[in-house]
């Protein structure tokens, strides 16, 4: 029986890439250094397993940026727009394509960004064009194998399979199947295996979670022809195909009958995989069982595993089963042993915990319980385990009869406005006031390094709380006055007081916890600190009215207030696993509704409820879709129905694609939706060819994800394109998304092009009248 890792954590347990690659952008780090931040993380994670007593440690997990990415340099996938750089150094390349590059002359627009799968994580988009070819590119696989190989630990690299990168892509310029270039994608794959092979690889793991989703019979074909033509090449190859985020469902047989060593479950997502699959598993084959969440941060709990363990052991041999993470690491924070702080994580509930590190120990616990191995020890851990299990399920902490009570008895009245869209709609533009093309932003302001600095002194009592708030005040006058001088519409007072729009409301919620490091990557150089849900949620005051209230005084504009939205909250928190989240979901959803009750009591006429993470928590199959969108559009409404029709809602939305959903979408049924169009060239748009969206909408025009400032020329062709499928009267100008990750000169430049675009279009149409 082996222990393995489907993936490591690689941003540090201190955050060392985020701060190394931040450095190396803005030029105060040469390159050398930057690369000596990475074999640090990239040593410092193997040998920490290898400590441990994981029998096969993943390489090549580790990725500057993206681990897609890698795949598609790796493959030689590189648009035609980045030629211009290759022949320089390959990490600036790979840079420009995940970032965009606007220097010396070059302006190259960033590859696309989405999430992956349903997780947190974004990716970098595959550009796939018609007839490409590919090449055997980037040896980074090579060569951090060699590296670990150096330090004396032999690993299990790992790829994500040929079949999942290639559907992972998008096809550009004309649309065609993806998969039509498997043929000329499967060379290189097997130029890569080869060299792996040779330089010693015994176990190669292949991600393809892909298998966990809806395939039809072409996808189905292409599996068939992959692992075919790699067992055909290597017969002696031992390939491993992971699978995870997902049960296998109708797929098992395909998924069993691939020419493969080994077949990774994500037996978190679907436990009730494992006993149809047992019975027909074949012999050849190992098993890895993933049971021990990879995505979540609560134990294991290990007796329950052991016993999935030892009915996996009736049917298999030892030697051919493995025990595992659900999925990768990445989602996880690296280690609970560095939260010491009890005033931010109660004893209590850190002993319901497990972070990446502690979930390889528990590996090794059940392995060796499994194997009767060390006994003694084993039954104690596992006594303590239960222990903890125990008091979790019957801690004080969690139930809130209140909160409860308020769930069981909701009714339709809760999620409904006053009156239909257009019956606010004509009380919302008396009151309002507003021209054509209103023009806005979505929130958040560029948190400059000053405000990082007064934020950590007052976190080190350096600074009264009196002296803190004094300085967010300025922050918000100064954003006002930037706002009033810019010329748009709507104003917002930046969020200066959030760190995070999640984390913000949870820290005022009963039924959140928090970590000091439980950093997991968003994208990039991007982590979050994801809140943990651990009981029933309830607002105990007003979270957000002081600062909006205030912005309000300082201007004649209105002011738009902020807040974050139930499902996005739910999204992007460590939930419980003791409860449906989407009773969790509910109870965060009338946190929200009064929040925003109390906002309109403050003289607050718009109020944003953002859910950029609707989409995320779709589930990955087409037939569960209907459900979870039923509660979570319940949700948002519950969170927004209980204002009067003056009041105008929006909500925001973006990293995703939406034209699927639109239809729900529209059925949220707010006012006004401000969503991430820009990086797609506004693909969200083909959508509204046939689908008449009946509310208010704000396609981005500003990419802030790139520090490129796109030029009012730029965005006045997307308006254009907006204009082509919607009513002028319902469009909006504004940004992607919030600008908290921009710096303030180029925020400045690209907003003012965006009030000029608007400025044009209005002029456009007098003079078309
Ligand atoms: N209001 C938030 C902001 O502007 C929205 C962020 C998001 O959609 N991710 O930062
Ligand atoms: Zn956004």
């Amino acid at each position: 029986m082996k222990t393995h890792n489907l993936g490591y954590p690689r941003i540090g347990n201190k955050r060392q890439l985020k701060k190394a690659c931040e450095k190396y952008w803005s030029g105060q780090a040469s390159m050398e250094e930057l690369l000596e931040v990475g074999r640090e993380i990239r040593l410092f994670n193997w040998k920490l397993q290898q400590n441990i007593g994981i029998d096969l440690i993943p390489s090549n997990d580790f990725s500057f940026y993206d681990h897609a990415l890698d795949m598609a340099l790796t493959v030689g996938a590189i648009p035609k727009r980045f030629e211009k750089l290759i022949g320089k150094t390959e990490l600036d390349l790979y840079f420009a394509m995940a970032r965009g590059i606007q220097t010396n002359g070059l302006d190259i627009k960033a590859m696309e960004m989405t999430k992956w799968f349903d997780t947190n994580y974004h990716y970098i988009v595959p550009e796939f064009y018609k007839g490409q070819s590919f090449k055997y590119f980037s040896k980074k696989t090579i060569e951090e194998f060699k590296e670990a190989a150096q330090a004396g630990i032999g690993t299990k690299p790992v790829l994500i399979g040929p079949v999942s990168f290639l559907l992972l892509g998008k096809t550009k310029q004309e649309a065609f199947n993806p998969l039509d270039l498997l043929s000329a994608l499967m060379p290189v794959y097997l130029e890569l295996i080869g060299e792996l092979i040779q330089l010693g690889a015994e176990w190669i793991q292949f991600d393809e979670p892909f298998l966990c989703m809806d395939l039809n019979a072409a996808k189905q074909d292409a599996f068939i022809d992959a692992y075919t033509e790699i067992k055909a090449a290597y017969p002696n190859l031992k390939a491993l195909i992971a699978t995870y985020f997902e049960g296998l469902r109708e797929n098992a047989r395909l998924a069993l009958s691939l020419p493969v060593s080994a077949l990774h479950l994500d037996l978190v997502r679907d436990p009730e995989q494992i006993n149809q699959l047992l019975k027909q598993w074949p012999k050849h084959l190992s098993l890895s069982l993933g049971l021990v969440d990879g995505r979540n941060i609560w134990k294991t709990n290990l007796s329950a595993a052991l016993s999935v363990v030892q009915s996996a052991q009736n049917h298999i041999p030892n030697e051919k089963l493995f025990l595992a993470t659900s999925c990768s690491l990445l989602h996880a924070p690296c280690d609970l042993d560095l939260e010491t702080n009890e005033n931010v994580l109660p004893k209590d509930v850190k002993n319901w915990m497990a972070f990446a590190k502690q979930k390889l120990h528990e590996l090794t616990a059940l392995k060796e319980t499994a194997l009767n191995e060390n006994m003694v020890a084993n039954q104690l851990k596992l006594l303590k385990n239960q222990d903890a299990i125990d008091s979790r399920k019957y801690s004080k902490r969690i139930h809130d009869l209140k909160v409860k009570a308020r769930i069981y008895a909701v009714d339709k009245e809760d999620f409904s406005r006053k009156s239909s869209f257009e019956e606010r709609r004509k009380v919302q533009r008396k009151n309002l006031k507003l021209p054509l093309f209103p023009t806005t932003t979505i929130g958040s302001f560029p948190q400059t390094p000053e405000l990082r600095a007064t934020r950590a002194k007052f976190r080190k009592r350096e600074i009264s709380l009196e002296q803190y708030e004094t300085e967010i005040e300025n922050q918000i006058k100064q954003a006002i006055k930037l706002q009033e001088e810019i010329g748009l519409d709507i104003l917002v007072h930046g969020e200066f007081e959030r760190t995070d729009m999640v984390e913000y409301f949870g820290q005022q919620l009963n039924g959140f916890a928090f970590t000091q490091n439980g950093w997991v990557q968003s994208y990039g150089s991007r982590c979050v600190k994801p809140p943990i849900i651990y009981g029933d949620v309830a607002r105990k005051q007003d979270m957000t009215v002081r600062w909006s209230a205030f912005a309000q005084k300082q201007t004649q504009h209105i002011m738009k207030g902020m807040l974050t939205g139930p499902v996005t909250i739910l999204q992007w928190s460590f939930v419980r696993d003791d409860q449906p989240r989407k009773n969790t979901c509910m109870q965060i959803a009338f946190a929200i509704r009064d929040e925003a009750l109390s906002l309109e009591k403050h003289g607050i006429k718009i109020i944003q409820i953002d859910e950029p993470a609707l989409r995320e928590g779709l589930p990955l199959r087409k037939v569960d879709w209907g459900d979870y969108l039923n509660w979570a559009v319940k949700a948002f409404k519950i969170s927004a129905s209980g204002v009067n029709d003056e009041t105008q809602i929006h909500t925001h939305m973006c990293y995703s694609e939406f034209n699927d959903i639109i239809g729900s979408i529209a059925g949220l049924d707010a006012d006004v939706i401000t969503i991430e169009t820009s990086r797609s060239e506004m693909e969200l748009l083909d959508a509204f060819v046939h689908f008449k969206y009946p509310n208010e909408i704000g396609p981005g025009v500003y990419d802030i994800h790139s520090p490129r400032i796109p030029s009012v020329q730029e965005m006045e062709e997307l308006l254009q394109k907006a204009m082509n499928v919607l009513p002028v009267e319902n469009i909006w100008v504004n940004p992607d998304c919030g600008l908290k990750t921009r710096k303030w000169p180029e925020t400045i430049e690209a907003l003012k092009h965006l009030v000029e675009a608007a400025k044009q279009m209005r002029l456009n149409l007098v003079i078309a009248n």
